[in-house]
């Protein structure tokens, strides 16, 4: 099955008016010509003005958030609801990034509870999975990524799961310039397919799997090529305009 490439590039709590409307121009031109998707996680507040730039120039960069609340509404002051994000346009929304799970202590529990309230409001949740390098040292690596899915899936069904999109996202290697190499990156995603496949047979590899975890200009092409990687979920090189192009190049 041939699975279309996404480079996303994941801004975290970074940038300004100025600045991402400046990024967002290479982002656009990168994806004009391009055979795979584009994508721009961004800050809440910026959402709109992307939107806006999206229309203004018919563009096919796709506009989506970095986190929902995991309650429908109601009184959870600072929260932004998924049914909100699809109101203003918004289409894609990342789950369960690493940061998400260490820094705010999100659960697995809330991390489903996100990702089928993203689905019930039509949505593309990504759900981000990976475990930590002391997990990986004791061998749990396996264990950790497939339980994170399981949580998941036990709420929306494998069937479901396989619509979407997953980032295997090792923690050891996101923001520290340690990316897994092209073999173990692949080693996992191959793992989480046959996961996939045991439970819904052929319609797995339907399921883009990404790559998340200092991908940059250097190694962006090795990693997409691995015959389950799918393209990358990308932090700090995403803020940069001529390394994300090139990014996005080895996604086409
Ligand atoms: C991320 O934030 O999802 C990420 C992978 O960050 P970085 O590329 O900076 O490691």
């Amino acid at each position: 099955m041939n699975r279309v490439k996404i480079a996303a590039g994941n801004w975290k709590m970074f940038g300004n008016s100025v600045q991402n409307a400046e990024l967002f121009n290479a982002f656009h031109a990168a994806a004009a010509d391009l055979g795979g998707e584009v994508m721009i996680f961004a800050p809440f507040v910026y959402i709109p003005e992307l939107l806006a730039l999206k229309k203004q120039n018919n563009s096919k960069v796709v506009i989506g958030a970095q986190n929902i609340c995991d309650q429908a509404q109601g009184a959870y002051t600072g929260e932004i609801s998924a049914a909100m994000l699809a109101d203003i346009g918004c289409s894609h929304v990342l789950v369960g990034h690493s940061e998400r799970r260490s820094i705010y202590q999100e659960t697995n529990e809330a991390t489903a509870e996100k990702y089928e309230l993203a689905l019930n409001n039509g949505l593309m949740p990504i759900l981000c999975v990976g475990e930590t390098l002391e997990q990986r040292e004791a061998e749990q690596t396996m264990a950790v990524v497939l339980s994170q899915i399981d949580a998941v899936a036990e709420k929306v069904g494998f069937e479901t799961l396989c619509d979407t999109i997953i980032a295997y996202e090792p923690v050891w290697a996101i923001g520290t310039g340690k990316t897994a190499s092209p073999d173990q990156a692949q080693e996992v995603h191959a793992a989480i397919r046959a996961h996939l496949r045991a439970q819904v047979g052929e319609n797995a590899k339907k399921t883009r799997i990404l790559y998340g975890g200092s991908v940059n200009a250097s190694n962006a092409d090795e990693l997409f090529a691995m015959t389950d990687i799918d393209g990358g979920l990308v932090g700090g090189a995403s803020l940069k305009a001529d390394g994300f192009t090139v990014i996005c190049n080895a996604a086409g």
